[in-house]
Formats: C-alpha cells, structure tokens, sequence
C-alpha cells in the first residue's frame, strides 16, 4: 500500500503520530493509499523550521523569486500528463478536467512572474522641505493555506505561488482525500530553485488544522472549502489574530431569459451542472427559466442532452463526461438529499438514482439527476448538494428570478443567458454575488482578475489570486525620511550645510 507523508525542508518525511487516513480509487472503491495525519508536534516543527528559512528567502530579491516560478511554470507543463493522471486517479475526475486543473493553477503561477513589478512600492518626492515618503510591501513571515479535495492543483497553486512571491514561508494542509498531487507540486517547486523549508506540506486533517490556526508564528490564513469549515477557520484564526480569508460553498443560478438561445443555454447547463460530477464551486446547481413556457423548452432541450451524458472513470476514454464523486460519504449524502427533493415534492425529470457501471459496482458513481418545480423551502434549493443534480425553480418574472439568487444564502457565481443587453446589464449591477457570467455558465475570472464569493461564500477581505493576494500576502510600511538639504536657494550647493 503506498504510503503518504509530510513535504518538509525539502524531502517527503514519514509521519509520527501514528494517524493515517485511507485515500480512496472513486472509481473502484478501492483504497489505494493511505496518507499520514500530522500531530499538533509535527505541524509546529514544520512552521517552526518554516520561519528559519523565510529569513533568507524574504531577503532574496523579488526577480529571482520570480525565476522560480518561472521555472515552476515549465516544470508543470513538462510534467502535465503525470499530474493529470495521479489527480484523476485520486479525485475521479476526466483527465482533461484534471488538466483543466493544473492549467488554472498554472496561469496564477505565470501571474506571479511579475512580482517584481507587484511588489514595487509608492514613492511621495519632497512631501514636505526636505522630505520624502515611501510605502513599501514586505512579506509577513510565515502563512498558511488549507485547500479542498475537489481542485487538488489548482487551489493550492492559488495560495502557495502569491505567498511563496511575495517573499513568504508557506505552509500547505492539502485535503486528506486526494493529497498526491499537492506534495508533487513540493518536490517541482524544488525542481524549479525554491530553498528547502520555504514549502511544508502537512498532511492532515482537523487537528492539524487547528494546529495551524494556534500557532503564533503564522501570520496569515488562506482557506478554502465548505462554509462550516471557512466560517470556524475564519471566527478561530481571527480570534488568534491573523489575517484570514476564507472561501466557502455555493449554490449559483443561471437565470435562463425568455429571448436566451435555448439551445446555447441548454449545452450550458449540462456542462456547468454536471462536469466534474458537479463538484465545482462554480457549478451550476440551480437553473432559472423565466416564466413557464421558457421553462418547458428549456426542460424539453435538457432532458435528451443530460440522458446522453456518458458516465465513465477518467480511464475510459475522451469521450468521458464524468466520473464518481470523491467518496461513499459523498455519494450517500447526493443520494439522501435527492430522497429529500422528492419527499418535499419536487418533480425528478431525470433520475439518476439507479445508475450503475458494470465492472465498477463498488466505485462511487452518481448518475445524473434533473429536478423540476423545486421551490425555495425545498433542502435541495436550500443546501449545496456538490454532486450531478440540477434543480430547477420556474420564476414568473426577472425581478422573481433576481431575488431568488440575491435572497440565498450563498453568493458565489451567477450567469444570466440573454439576448437583451439592459437585462444582462441590469442583472450584472444589481446582484450581490461576487462573479457574475453574461451568456457565461461558470465565470471564473482570469489569473490577473480576482477570485471570490460574497455573502455566506466568502469571509474576510479580499480575493483570490490577481492584485488582491499581493496585497493579502505582504503589509504595507511607510517610510518618512527627511535629510538636511544642503542646497541652497537658487541651486548652488552649501557643503557647510552638511557639515
Ligand atoms: P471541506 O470543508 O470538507 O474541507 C476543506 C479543508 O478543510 C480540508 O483541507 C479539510 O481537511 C479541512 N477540514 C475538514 N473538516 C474540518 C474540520 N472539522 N475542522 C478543520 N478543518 C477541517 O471541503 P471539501 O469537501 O474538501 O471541498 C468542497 C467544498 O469546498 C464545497 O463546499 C465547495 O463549494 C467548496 N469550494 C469553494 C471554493 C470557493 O472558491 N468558494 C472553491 C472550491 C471548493
């Protein structure tokens, strides 16, 4: 059984708490490795050395900094295939997913190149006689970042690159369930020129966690996954008095206008909704058609696409829509709410629920689900299913359809499909969720833009990635200097005025 440790100063390391967790094959159901759970002991040891190697690596100068994820940036690309497998393999998601996650993280990576350029500071000439002022940006010593299972390269490239640029140590607490990836990222990174220390990888799970959030020499916390999870990360890591963002769950509409093309919305739906099993945080899990008659075409245009849907493992083939969700757990729990929807009344125009994969019994396959006539008291609008279920609420008017999505909890993504420009303009003002797609299903903005939710989806100050984690990574020091001049009136030089 393969064996997964810690990244730390450099090797990968055994672990001593004598914890493991089993890391599941979701296709199969099979464990296929088992991954060590860092003690309260083994995380403050890897902070500690952490903070002896930032020294060095804060007052490195930010070109070369940047070298290393220059490096980083080939390095991923050389070894694409590879990462992409071993991520499937753990997550269960298609290897162009998996590729489409390592490319995401990756753009981030090639953003944080231009630290020196981020970095650089703001200079006041001759603020007052004599005086100047600048504002520089340092790094804050030693941060952290705790990331989900369902983006494995991705997020942790989201957190570690803006840090690890910015002149900071980084700690990495990877999710428990698909960690392989996370740790080859450690060993390119060393690859690529990073000084031994400056990355720990901790695996681990709740203890190491609050090992993390209690250890005074970290500074900062980055976490992203559920929003129990963020909302205690955020409340503990904040009570201990670091900087902390926190990224949670979503539930995001797509509002579907009568004039949209109903076919371009239709082939939007079933790839927001369903890829990747749905276990994206940018998924789409609630579809809004605007009144009844644009709900019965759209409905009419879903169900033949979503039948058609090929559900596969990832070693399948091309074709491969999805795979399994991450875990038996997971799986119960689509199950439970789905048995939920049709309790509370909600019409199962697709139903999913009997699908099986001969050959793969035991792995952890959702077929897919579309719900019809759900409303807002319903478990299945109110909770974040993360699985193949599409729920669909019929409004009577745009404004019904606008305070649906403002009135939940969640505020993640949204997409409004349109012809009518005022519409889309309207809709993009006035709701309060933090990205916002216009003919657009899953409007992840770009590496230089900025990445984040709002309301129950996003606690703390500002976002993911672009300008925003140069700013969440380093603080700012402004300097006021004043130096005697030793110039006079008219220009000519007084050296008894330096004397
Ligand atoms: P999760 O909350 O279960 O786990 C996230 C991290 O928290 C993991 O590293 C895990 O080990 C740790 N953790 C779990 N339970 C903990 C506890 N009790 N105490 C302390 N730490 C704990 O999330 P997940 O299932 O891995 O990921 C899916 C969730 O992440 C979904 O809700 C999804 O919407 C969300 N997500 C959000 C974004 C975003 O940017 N908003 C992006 C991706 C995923």
């Amino acid at each position: 059984m393969q064996q997964i440790g810690h990244f730390i100063d450099g090797s990968i390391v055994c672990g001593t708490s004598g914890r493991q967790a089993d890391v599941f094959n979701p296709a199969t159901g099979e464990v296929q490795a088992q991954v060590a759970l860092a003690s309260r002991a083994e995380v403050d040891d890897a902070v500690a050395r952490a903070a002896e190697a930032q020294k060095a690596w804060g007052a490195t100068n930010p070109q070369k900094r940047a070298r290393v994820m220059m490096a980083f940036v080939r390095l991923l690309n050389r070894d694409m295939d590879k990462l992409a497998e071993a991520l499937s393999r753990e997550h269960g998601k298609t290897i162009p997913d998996a590729k489409g996650d390592v490319q995401r993280g990756l753009e981030v990576v090639e953003f944080c190149i231009g630290a020196p350029h981020l970095l650089k500071g703001e200079f006041t000439d001759s603020a007052g006689p004599g005086i100047d002022m600048y504002s520089m940006r340092q790094p804050l010593g030693v941060v952290a970042g705790i990331t989900p299972f369902n983006f494995p390269a991705m997020i942790p490239m989201w957190k570690m690159a803006p840090a690890l640029a910015c002149g900071n140590a980084f700690i990495l607490k990877p999710s428990e369930r698909d960690p392989s990836v996370p740790m080859m990222l450690a060993e390119l990174l060393k690859e690529a020129g990073l000084p031994d220390g400056v990355l720990q990888v901790v695996n681990g799970d709740k203890e190491a966690v609050d090992a993390i959030l209690d250890n005074p020499t970290i500074q900062a916390v980055g976490f992203v996954g559920s929003t129990p999870i963020a909302q205690y990360i955020y409340e503990r890591g904040c009570a201990n008095g670091k900087r902390v963002q926190c990224f949670g769950g979503a539930k995001n509409h797509m509002i579907i206008m009568p004039d949209a093309d109903m076919d371009q919305a239709a082939d939007a739906l079933v790839g927001a909704g369903y890829g990747a099993a749905g276990e994206r945080c940018m998924a789409i899990s609630v579809a809004v058609p605007v009144g009844d008659e644009t709900a019965d075409r759209l409905i009419e245009k879903l169900v033949p696409r979503i039948e058609k849907l090929n559900v596969a493992p990832y070693t399948a083939g091309d074709d491969v829509d999805y795979g399994p969700v991450v875990t038996a757990a997971a799986k119960e729990n689509i199950a439970r709410l789905v048995q939920s929807g049709i309790d509370q009344g909600a019409e199962l125009v697709v139903d999913g629920r009997n699908f099986t994969l001969q050959g793969y019994e035991n792995g952890f396959f959702v077929g897919p689900h579309l719900f019809d006539r759900v409303t807002k008291d319903m478990d299945i609008y109110r909770t974040e299913i993360f699985g193949p279920v599409l729920s669909t609420v019929r409004a009577q008017s745009y404004e019904e359809a606008l305070s649906l999505a403002m009135d939940h909890e969640y505020g993640n993504g949204t997409a409004i499909f349109t012809r009518d420009g005022d519409a889309a303009r309207d809709f993009a003002n006035r709701i309060n969720i933090g990205m916002v797609g216009v003919n657009v299903p899953i409007p992840v903005p770009l590496a230089y833009h900025t990445f984040g939710g709002w309301k129950k989806s996003g606690f703390g100050d500002l976002n993911q990635h672009g300008p925003d984690a140069f700013r969440f990574y380093t603080r700012t020091k402004t300097v006021t200097s004043r130096w005697p001049s030793g110039i006079k009136e008219g220009g000519e030089f007084n050296f008894k005025a330096m004397d």
